[in-house]
């Protein structure tokens, strides 16, 4: 579904982000990557949309090269959340989960209707908070908001970054059990960027471990936990 083909990024100050890199991800599958700050963990998932693009090599998104994709169709098909969800401050809850629809031009009702759907599936009670405004909302209800609006347009792929990492332990263990939840039922094709090994073990169906831009062990927990 995601494949990547010998992806280095070299960003123009020299920096090598990404070093060489060629990996799979199956559709429906959940991979982790993990590893310390500044290991290319960022980079490998804002190549995917198209945020940053590779210096050499290809990614590929179903058998089609990324770069042959134009952004309305990327936007389609890859749903993002990022740890600081930007959620529109002056939009309600509803509004915003409602804004990829809008952007591809579905009707405002059905768009509505959609977004009233994922809410409730993200657990949010559409009718308790659909009309709210995100700063009426706690972090880990506003990292809700931004699951459900990256689900909006039904994309078959999500990337996550450190979604949960800005809200304390007790909040994000339940984010976590919840997001498995919702994963086992929408089976999405799911990116999780983390630096929290626990977590990457917890959600992963594979774990790439990073380390200097490159993937220094890629396998399901137990293979990787018991690595030597
Ligand atoms: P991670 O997500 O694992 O923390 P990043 O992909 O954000 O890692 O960063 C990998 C490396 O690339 C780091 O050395 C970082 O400083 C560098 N880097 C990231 N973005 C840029 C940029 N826009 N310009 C220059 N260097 C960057
Ligand atoms: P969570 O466990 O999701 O982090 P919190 O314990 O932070 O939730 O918040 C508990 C309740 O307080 C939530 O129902 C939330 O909607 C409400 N709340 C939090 N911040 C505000 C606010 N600024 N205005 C109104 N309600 C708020």
């Amino acid at each position: 579904m995601i494949r990547f083909e010998r992806v280095t990024k070299r960003y123009p100050d020299g920096t090598t982000a990404v070093d060489d890199l060629s990996f799979e991800v199956a559709a429906g599958e959940l991979v982790t990557l993990v590893g310390p700050s500044g290991c290319g963990k960022t980079t490998t998932m804002k190549m995917v949309n198209r945020l940053v693009e590779p210096t050499e090599g290809r990614i590929f998104l179903d058998g089609d090269d990324i770069s042959t994709i134009d952004p309305v169709q990327l936007r389609r098909r890859i749903g993002y959340v990022i740890q600081q969800v930007g959620l529109f401050p002056h939009k309600t809850v509803l509004e915003n989960t409602a804004t990829v629809p809008r952007l591809l031009g579905w009707k405002r009702s059905r768009g509505r209707e959609r977004a009233a759907e994922l809410l409730d599936l993200v657990g949010l009670d559409p009718g308790v908070y659909g009309g709210r405004y995100p700063e009426q909302l706690s972090g880990g209800q506003r990292q809700r908001v931004g699951v459900a609006r990256a689900l909006a347009a039904d994309p078959p792929v999500l990337l996550m970054d450190e979604p949960f990492g800005a809200v304390d332990p007790v909040v994000r263990e339940r984010l976590q059990s919840e997001f498995l939840r919702l994963q086992a039922s929408v089976r999405k094709t799911v990116l999780f960027v983390t630096h929290d090994l626990e977590e990457a073990v917890r959600l992963g169906d594979r774990i790439a471990v990073y380390g200097h831009g490159r993937i220094e062990q890629f396998g399901a927990p137990a293979a990787v936990l018991g690595a030597p």
